[in-house]
């Protein structure tokens, strides 16, 4: 049985996860279960508050390369931004074009235990920073101005009460 995705606005969504002290069998259990959650949605990543663990742990999807990463940090920041179209599966059918830093680089676990660093300046540095946002509580609305905000979740509530007929039915941008 898969984990459920939490929706915003769930309050677990908003909390900061623990770092991970031990990767033992619960650890990977849940990095099993975080990809399954991932790919049933077809998204492009997922971080484990979205599914009600708050742990620090997400997963990636990009161009083939499957990425679990435990206690993910951004090192370094590139200082060109970029605007691109971002979703969420924790707010589905809800998009939004948000500036952030093209480039990352992130270091993390991998649940192997081994130490992992990603330099990426495409798609994957967007998710990346998607997903990091989800263990410290934030996300990608925060970046919008309120008026933007207000009208996309208007837009959002709208398109919960009325189920999933809605147009944009969309998973492509879904982080
Ligand atoms: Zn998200």
């Amino acid at each position: 049985m898969a984990l459920k995705i939490r929706k915003y606005p769930d309050p677990i969504l908003r909390r900061r996860a623990q770092e991970i002290k031990s990767i033992d069998a619960e650890i990977k259990k849940l990095a099993d279960e975080l990809v399954e959650a991932m790919v049933l949605a077809k998204g492009y990543g997922l971080a484990a508050p979205q599914v009600g663990v708050l742990k620090r742990m997400i997963t990636t999807d990009v161009n083939d390369n499957l990425y679990v990463l435990i206690n993910p940090e951004i090192v370094e920041r590139g200082d060109e931004n970029v605007e691109g179209l971002e979703g969420c599966l924790s707010i589905p059918r809800a998009e939004a074009e948000i500036i952030r830093p093209a480039r990352v680089k992130v270091r993390a676990l991998t649940p192997e235990g081994k130490e992992i660093a990603l330099d990426d300046n495409g798609l994957l540095a967007r998710v990346l920073q998607h997903e990091i946002d989800h263990l410290n509580g934030v996300l990608f609305i925060d970046y919008l101005n309120e008026a933007k905000r207000l009208s996309l979740l208007k837009e959002y509530e709208r398109s919960q009460r009325e189920g999933k007929t809605s147009k944009k039915a969309k998973a492509t941008a879904a982080l």
